[in-house]
């Protein structure tokens, strides 16, 4: 996009720049990126993977002048919708077009949190600018917890999608690549053309094929869990320590704040929290919470159950819910396999499945009052919960494996000591949050990201097991596109 002197224009005028001065002047907030015409490139790369780090790889090959060709499972993203509100109404899950798989990939239904732990691998504030130059809010330029929505992300993914076509990337949609030789097409040369490998860490038979065509992987610690939803209004009196939460209400409810508590909320929005503990030995902590937000079914295959968390822009519904999780070394999984820890993931859904599959609902998601859990007692009943597919009471204190259970049981203790009314039974926990982060990595070099085992393969974002989360993806799948930008020089 560029004007007739060759000037970039950026997509959303009125958002790139901001009236900060008395005089009314707009100040630009930072660089454009500036992206080429590729049409005619001899320069490629192929990216297997539209999820952030293939969508920012792209982008950033762009700015370089290198044609991206990329190759996506699932959807594009108007599509995909479709196929996620079928799932949500119980009408069956596409294995290649849902929560995890499409255009946008993880994402793009998500709460769109943009913040990162990991200050140390380059310019995160260049993905806010990169985001916020496809139309993300000024916020995700200043704040520190910045976040986006599940609103409005998939807009903001259709506009880089649109910015990679029409300066000539390719995207190559409902393609879902199941050979790197067949792909490279020269099976004794994958190194023909780079490619970014950004497939995200729930694509089973991609890392089965990985390891079959000799690329070299590892098992690495990962978590896995529950998701926890409480009444928002309660988190809300806890964090902004607005009195206790009485419940004793024969509702279960708190009477409503008012005046100035009220006030607390209006100007800072339903609260969040981040909590962990060290049990035995291993974390016990809060993952990817939403406030106001929905669970979700996150599964990308049958006969599975898989939990994660979203929210709106406005994160405005009366839930809020976490993953709750433990953490898992590679010692913890006898053997020696590298994609062992997926087959451990893969147990702890089938096993979630079976749960609610002897109740008769098997698209339902097995859940138990959080109370009850810790005590080791069965739920009568269950609280109204946020998950569209519908829970069934479950004993997961009985069935989720002790070195999960336990701790979880132990974990809730003790965030009740820090926040007193955590461990209610208002609350209930809902199985299984086992996609939290990568089991495996893929090995690649620390200084050129190229697989040690395969010349001309550039794993990244979460999958590669480098990353953890959209921005942190996203900054992988530039450092790549970047070597591969030197590899051309
Ligand atoms: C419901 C939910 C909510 C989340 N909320 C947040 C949040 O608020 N903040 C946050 O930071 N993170 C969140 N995450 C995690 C975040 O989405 C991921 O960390 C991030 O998307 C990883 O980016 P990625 O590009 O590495 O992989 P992904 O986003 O997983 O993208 C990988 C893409 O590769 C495609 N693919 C896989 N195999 C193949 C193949 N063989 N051929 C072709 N295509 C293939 C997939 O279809 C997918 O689109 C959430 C995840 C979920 C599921």
């Amino acid at each position: 996009m560029a004007d007739e002197e060759g000037k970039p224009i950026p997509i959303h005028n009125s958002q790139f720049t901001i009236n900060n001065s008395p005089d009314g002047d707009r100040f630009p907030l930072y660089t454009p990126p500036v992206y080429q015409d590729v049409h005619e490139a001899k320069r490629e790369a192929i990216i297997i993977g539209a999820g952030p780090a293939g969508l920012f790889a792209a982008l950033t090959l762009l700015e370089h002048g290198i044609k991206p060709i990329i190759y996506e499972r699932g959807k594009e993203v108007s599509e995909r919708k479709k196929d996620i509100a079928l799932l949500n109404r119980n009408e069956g899950l596409n294995p290649e077009s849902n929560y995890c798989f499409g255009e946008g990939g993880a994402g793009t239904f998500s709460d769109g949190k943009l913040f990162s732990r990991s200050k140390k691998r380059g310019n995160m504030q260049r993905v806010m600018e990169i985001f916020h130059y496809f139309g993300a809010p000024d916020t995700v330029l200043y704040e520190a917890h910045a976040h986006i929505g599940s609103d409005k992300l998939p807009t903001i993914i259709k506009r880089m999608r649109e910015c990679i076509l029409e300066h000539g990337g390719e995207i190559h949609f409902e393609t879902c690549v199941r050979s790197l030789k067949a792909i490279s097409g020269q099976p004794s040369a994958i190194s023909r053309f780079p490619i970014i490998l950004a497939i995200g860490h729930s694509a089973h038979d991609t890392y089965r094929m990985l390891a079959a065509e000799g690329v070299a992987m590892e098992t690495k610690g990962f978590a896995m869990g529950v998701r926890a939803e409480h009444p928002q209004e309660l988190i809300n009196r806890l964090m902004y320590h607005l009195g206790k939460p009485h419940l004793t209400s024969p509702q279960g409810r708190n009477t409503p704040l008012e005046g100035e508590k009220e006030g607390v909320i209006k100007y800072l929005g339903n609260a969040s929290y981040s909590l962990v503990t060290q049990v035995d030995g291993r974390g016990v902590y809060s993952f990817c919470m939403c406030p106001g937000g929905h669970i979700v079914p996150a599964g990308s295959a049958e006969g599975m159950c898989v939990v994660n968390g979203m929210s709106a822009s406005h994160r405005n519904s009366p839930y809020a819910n976490s993953g709750m999780v433990v953490q898992i070394n590679p010692e913890d999984i006898p053997g020696d396999d590298p994609l062992r820890g997926l087959e451990y993931q893969e147990e702890l859904e089938r096993l979630a499945f079976e749960q609610s599959a002897i109740s008769h609902q098997p698209s339902a998601a097995p859940a138990q009052r959080m109370r009850d859990f810790v005590e080791g007692r069965a739920s009568k009943d269950l609280p109204a919960c946020s998950y569209l597919p519908g829970i069934v009471p479950s004993r997961l204190d009985q069935w989720l494996p002790a070195g999960i259970g336990k701790r979880l049981q132990q974990g809730f203790r003790d965030f009740d000591k820090k926040y007193p009314g955590f461990l209610t039974n208002e609350a209930v926990i809902v199985g299984v949050e086992s996609r939290s982060s990568s089991p495996v990595r893929i090995i690649r070099d620390p200084e050129t990201m190229e697989s040690v085992s395969t010349p001309g393969l550039y794993p990244c974002g979460e999958g590669a097991g480098y990353a953890g989360g959209i921005t942190s993806s996203a900054l992988d799948g530039i450092n790549a596109a970047c070597r591969i930008a030197v590899l051309y020089e």
